[in-house]
C-alpha cells in the first residue's frame, strides 16, 4: 500500500529534524564537494562517519532489501530525504560508486551470495568502491580494453592498467572490466565483469595530481595480481553487457541508486547571492543590463533541467521521443553545471581571478575551486561529445 500524504510530510518532518540537528560542524579543511575529489585520509574518514551515520538513522537505502542492510521502504522515502538533504547542505555521501552503480547493478542482476557478501558495506560505508573501466588508450573506447584476466583453477590472474580510478586508493572493491578472451570474433564479446577486490598483492595504485592540485583518482596497476573465480559476475563474456548497464546508472538512471547527495549541489539562486556588494562600474553588478540577460538565461536553464527531470518521470508526457529526458540528462546537467560556475566567476570581476587560500576570495574561492572541478563530470562516464553522439544516434536516429 502506497504512504498517504500525512505519512509523507511527518517523515519529511522528521528527516528535516534530523538533518538540521546532526549537520557536522565545519571540520576546518576543505571538504569534497564531489565524490570524484576526495583526496586524502582526512576527508576519507570524515565522509565514511558522516555516511554511516545517515545510514544508522535509516536515511540511506531505504528502498533496498531489509535483509542486506537497507529500509525495505517505498523508494518516495528516500527521494524525500534526499531533497532534506540537499536542502539542509550536509556533506555528500561519498561511496557514489557502490550506492549508485555497483549496488543497483548487485541488487537488479547479483546472486544472493553477492547481495548478502556486498550491500551492507556499500551503505554503512566501510567498503569503498571503485570502477576499473578507464585504461589509458582506452576511455570512450571502452570495448577495447586490453587489461587480461585468465583463469587458473580457483582463480583469475589480471595483468594490465587502468586509469583515472576514483578512490581508487581508497578503495575495497573494484568493479572492473577485463578481456578473458583475446580471440572472441568481436571484441565486445571477450570482455567479463569482476566485483574485485582492490587489497590483494599484485594491485598497485598512483594518486593523480588534478588541475586543482588534489587528488581523486588513480592510476591502477595490476602485475599478475590474483583474484578468487567467483569474483566474476555473470559468466565470462558478458562483461560489455553489465558494464552498459552499469554506464546506466552512472548516466543518470537513479532508480535503484540508493540515495544520498553525490555532490554539493548549487543554484543559480546561490550564485546570485555571492555575487551581493560586487560593483561593475561603480553600480552592483546585479544591475547591469547584460548581466540579468545572463542571468535570466541562467534561471531559464535551470527551471527547465527541473521540470524536465519531472516530466521524465510521466510516461503520457514523454511519448514523442521516449528515453529522449533520461538519455540527455547527463549531458545537459553537466554541461549546465560547468557553465553556471564559469559565469560565477565572469561575474565576480577581477576577484574572479583569486582562489582557495587567497583572504580576499569570495566565499573561499570555492567558485572557482566548483568550476575547475566541474569538468570531472562532462569527462566521467563519458564525454560531453559522446553523450551528444548517444542522443544524436539513439534518440533521433541521426546516421553515425
Ligand atoms: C574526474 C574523473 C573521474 C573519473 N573516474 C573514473 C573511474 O572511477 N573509473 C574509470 O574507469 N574511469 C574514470 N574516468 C575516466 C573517464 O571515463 C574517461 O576519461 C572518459 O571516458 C574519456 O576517456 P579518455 O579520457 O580516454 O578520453 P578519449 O576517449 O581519448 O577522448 C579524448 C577526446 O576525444 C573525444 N572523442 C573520443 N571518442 C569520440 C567519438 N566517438 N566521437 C566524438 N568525440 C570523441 C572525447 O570527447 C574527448 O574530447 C574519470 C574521468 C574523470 C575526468
Amino acid at each position: 500500500m502506497s504512504a498517504s500524504e500525512k505519512e509523507l510530510q511527518e517523515f519529511r518532518a522528521e528527516v528535516a529534524a534530523w538533518m538540521r540537528d546532526n549537520n557536522p560542524a565545519d571540520p576546518g579543511f576543505l571538504l569534497p564537494q564531489t565524490f570524484m575529489e576526495v583526496g586524502d585520509e582526512r576527508q576519507l574518514e570524515f565522509l565514511r562517519e558522516w555516511q554511516h551515520k545517515v545510514w544508522a538513522a535509516g536515511y540511506l537505502g531505504m528502498a533496498w532489501p531489509k535483509e542486506y542492510g537497507g529500509g525495505g521502504v517505498d523508494a518516495v522515502f528516500q527521494s524525500i530525504a534526499d531533497q532534506e538533504m540537499r536542502r539542509h547542505g550536509v556533506p555528500i555521501c561519498f561511496n557514489v560508486i557502490g550506492l549508485g552503480w555497483a549496488g543497483p547493478l548487485i541488487n537488479d542482476i547479483g546472486t544472493e551470495q553477492e547481495k548478502a557478501r556486498y550491500l551492507k558495506g556499500i551503505l554503512n560505508a566501510e567498503d569503498v568502491w571503485c570502477q576499473g573501466f578507464s585504461e589509458p588508450e582506452h576511455g570512450s573506447d571502452l570495448g577495447n580494453a586490453q587489461t587480461r584476466a585468465v583463469r587458473d583453477g580457483d582463480e583469475y590472474i589480471i595483468n594490465g592498467q587502468k586509469i583515472w580510478t576514483t578512490m581508487g586508493n581508497f578503495a575495497k572493491y573494484m568493479i572492473l572490466l577485463a578481456r578473458t578472451n583475446q580471440d572472441a570474433p568481436r571484441k565486445y564479446d571477450g570482455l567479463s565483469y569482476f566485483l574485485s577486490p582492490m587489497q590483494v598483492p599484485g594491485i598497485e595504485t598512483r594518486p593523480i595530481r588534478k588541475i586543482t592540485g588534489e587528488f581523486g583518482f588513480t592510476e591502477t596497476f595490476f602485475t599478475d595480481a590474483r583474484i578468487p573465480a567467483d569474483c566474476l559476475m555473470g559468466e565470462e563474456g558478458q562483461g560489455w553487457k553489465i558494464a552498459m548497464q552499469t554506464l546506466q546508472y552512472e548516466r543518470g538512471a537513479e532508480a535503484g541508486a540508493a540515495g544520498g547527495q553525490a555532490m554539493v549541489r548549487v543554484t543559480v539562486d546561490d550564485m546570485i547571492k555571492q555575487l551581493e556588494g560586487v560593483k561593475r562600474d561603480g553600480e552592483s553588478v546585479l544591475r547591469d543590463p547584460v548581466v540579468r540577460d545572463q542571468l535570466v538565461q541562467a534561471i531559464m536553464e535551470e527551471k527547465a533541467m527541473i521540470l524536465g527531470d519531472r516530466r521524465a518521470h510521466i510516461g503520457a508526457l514523454t511519448t514523442d521521443y521516449p528515453g529522449s529526458l533520461p538519455l540527455s540528462n547527463k549531458l545537459r546537467v553537466t554541461e549546465m553545471t560547468r557553465r553556471m560556475r564559469q559565469l560565477a566567476i565572469n561575474l565576480q570581476g577581477a576577484q574572479g581571478a583569486l582562489y582557495v587560500g587567497d583572504d580576499e576570495a569570495r566565499q573561499g574561492g570555492f567558485w572557482q575551486r566548483a568550476y575547475f572541478n566541474s569538468f570531472s563530470a562532462t569527462i566521467g562516464g563519458g564525454t560531453s561529445q559522446v553523450q551528444a553522439n548517444i542522443v544524436a544516434e539513439h534518440i533521433l536516429g541521426l546516421p553515425k
